[in-house]
């Protein structure tokens, strides 16, 4: 049986990646899973533990990383974030290919491990595009929003510096966003 392959997949928050995401998670022929990540952050409305996240205590994130149990972790606004090993080569094992959606620092972390994972970065057409969705979805406070536009410029920048993504797509509309990634995963997936 051949390997799994590994995507990295990354962009601001607020970009659209979960949306973007499900129209490649949902395709059977792409065996594609999703990785689910620890996080200290609070869970928001709508999320499922376990689904969209493993939402842990700042101790179980620290008793973890001391078990050398994360591929990567890093700290974003103040929460740790951390995508566990074992499934990742679990999934990979059987075949699976495996979807990592984690910040730049992270994507970073997980080239020095595995130089040939295949990484997608998603912009956003323009800045102020991030600010009205981030605003709308309203799950920040202000303090919040401030922090994650800040991080998002950072982001950007060093996404494009050094040709540290192979894929950049740009989400102007979600139609034509999805149609990009649907085919660019196919073309490095089948
Ligand atoms: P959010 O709080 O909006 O769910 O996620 C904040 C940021 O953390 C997003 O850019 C998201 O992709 C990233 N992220 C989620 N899980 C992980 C992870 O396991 N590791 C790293 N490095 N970043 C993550």
């Amino acid at each position: 049986m051949s390997k799994g392959k590994l995507i990295v997949y990354s962009g601001p928050s607020g970009v659209g990646k979960g949306t973007l995401r499900e129209t490649i998670t949902s395709v059977p022929e792409f065996k594609l899973k999703f990785s689910v990540s620890w996080t200290t952050r609070p869970i928001r409305e709508g999320e499922v533990d376990s689904v969209h996240y493993h939402f842990v205590t700042k101790e179980q994130f620290k008793k973890a990383i001391a078990q050398d149990k994360f591929l990567e972790w890093e700290k974003y606004a103040d929460n740790y974030y951390g995508t566990p090993l074992a499934p990742v080569l679990e999934a990979m094992e059987n075949g699976d290919n495996i979807l990592l959606e984690i910040e730049v620092k992270g994507q970073k972390q997980v080239l020095t491990k595995i130089p040939d994972a295949i990484t997608i970065f998603i912009l956003p057409p323009h800045i102020d595009v991030l600010r009205n969705r981030l605003s709308s979805r309203n799950t920040e406070n202000e303090l919040t929003l401030e922090t994650r536009i800040n991080i998002a410029e950072l982001e950007i920048e060093e996404a494009k510096e050094n040709n540290r993504y192979k894929h950049f797509i740009v989400n102007v509309d979600f139609e034509t966003a999805k149609k990009e990634l649907r085919d660019l995963i196919e073309s490095e997936l089948l």
